[in-house]
């Protein structure tokens, strides 16, 4: 079985400080906020920003957070509206590939982000209300309140890494 959550991250995430005791709702509240958050955080910048031991730069981080939170949107629509609750990891490096996430403009990924996490408030929402419970193929089972966990802390981790490359990008030239 795959770790995942605060077994996998730790509790806190020993990167990004993460409190997995948070409540679903707070979860939800968190990535209703995340969009401003995001924007405030690359504020001026270009999004090509990168750092030595990351293969990502900004604008690939905006756009794997807003890929993330419309794959585990759609899959708790699917369970919600027809029954189907298998679901299967993706590779989001493939992902990456595919929609060559490091060339895409920063301006369109954010307002992209806006889009995908305001779907994903209404799904997860009403997954919450319904006690939804997915089956994932790798990790066993998945409740709407653990799905609402591990995607708010995807999007505070990445925030983390996107706050790294920016320190890196910013160090003063000796
Ligand atoms: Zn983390």
């Amino acid at each position: 079985m795959e770790r995942w959550g605060a077994s996998l991250y730790g509790n806190p995430c020993r990167d990004c400080g993460f409190d997995w005791s948070l409540t679903p709702l707070e979860a939800l509240e968190w990535v209703k906020r995340l969009p401003a958050r995001y924007g405030v955080l690359v504020d001026g910048r270009q999004g090509d920003e990168r750092h030595p031991e990351l293969a990502w730069n900004v604008v690939a981080y905006v756009c794997h957070v807003t890929d993330n939170l419309r794959n585990w949107a759609e899959r708790l629509a699917g369970a919600r509206l027809s029954g189907h609750r298998n679901v299967s990891g993706y590779d989001q490096d493939l992902l990456a590939h595919a929609r060559s996430y490091n060339d895409a403009s920063l301006a369109g990924a954010l307002w992209s982000l806006k889009r995908a996490a305001d779907s994903w408030v209404e799904s997860v929402s009403a997954a919450l209300e319904q006690n939804l419970v997915l089956e994932h193929s790798t990790r066993g089972i998945q409740r709407a309140d653990d799905v609402a966990r591990n995607n708010a802390h995807d999007a505070a981790h990445h925030a983390w890494d996107i706050e790294r490359i920016l320190a890196h990008h910013d160090r003063p030239t000796p």
